[in-house]
């Protein structure tokens, strides 16, 4: 393998990921050895505030345009290092960029191909798509270090379209979002949800096999591998099914013995 050991910083503010459960999952079936971390954050340095509210995005329809943040932005990144659970609205950030600002943090040391650094995060990471010319959330920004975005699980994959249906025909009698929610429940995921830990495993898998073979996904709905556009697929493919499909059990084989 390419790798020999992963570290996996974590997002106190989501517990339900359990970034102890996951480093042993990945040691389960990788022959590597996993540390994990408080968040990348805590390894912040000065200016690192500034750099992560300059990577802010405003205009979805627009390709990225270095933001120059208020002195109240940055003020909210600095209390950001200390307690990731002082965020209210989600903020939406261009996620290689923000890959670009915390990938500075590893230390020289460190900073090596054989190191497979995952950081989980609850900023929710976007990247410009230049097929519809538009920006769009992300739960993971593959490369080394990763980015795995909690509120990316939640946000990126759509709800069922019957929700949105129901969302838009309440509009005009005033929205009870809520009775909304209550009725789609489990159909998707929610934040605190105790699914998201094995959600993450999937997500964690692509991750690497995207480091270690250059391809993430898998065309198959039945494969932790799949692209999941839809939380049904996401569920399905990490949850009901939970493996990998035939061709990928082969590759995780040689990627093991390599
Ligand atoms: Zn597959």
């Amino acid at each position: 393998m390419r790798i020999s050991k992963i570290i996996l910083y974590d997002e106190p503010s989501v517990p339900e990921i359990q970034i102890t459960r996951l480093g042993k999952f990945l040691e389960e079936i990788f022959p590597v050895a996993v540390e994990t971390r408080e968040n990348i954050l805590k390894f912040s340095v000065k200016d690192t505030p500034l750099k992560i509210a300059e990577c802010k995005i405003f205009n979805l329809r627009r390709d990225f345009e270095k933001h120059n943040p208020t002195e109240e932005e940055v003020l909210f990144e600095e209390l950001n290092v200390n307690d990731t659970s002082n965020t209210e609205n989600i903020i939406m950030y261009d996620g290689f960029r923000l890959q670009k600002v915390l990938s500075n943090l590893i230390s020289e040391k460190e900073n090596k191909e054989n190191i497979f650094h995952v950081f989980f995060t609850n900023k929710l990471t976007c990247t410009f798509d230049c097929g519809d010319y538009r920006y769009h959330g992300r739960a993971l920004i593959g490369a080394n270090p990763t980015l795995i975005s909690t509120t990316g699980i939640i946000e990126a994959p759509a709800k069922p379209k019957e929700y949105y249906y129901d969302l838009m025909a309440n509009f005009t009698q005033g929205i009870n979002v809520e009775s909304i929610k209550k009725k789609y429940q489990g159909t998707y995921l929610e934040y605190n949800d105790s699914r998201l830990t094995k959600v993450a495993e999937g997500y964690l898998l692509q991750a690497i096999f995207y480091y270690e073979t250059g391809e993430p996904f898998c065309e198959d709905s039945g494969c932790r591998l799949f692209n999941a556009h839809w939380q049904k697929d996401l569920l399905d493919s990490q949850i009901k099914m939970n493996k990998l499909c035939d061709c990928h059990q082969k590759i995780l084989k040689q990627i093991i013995t390599s």
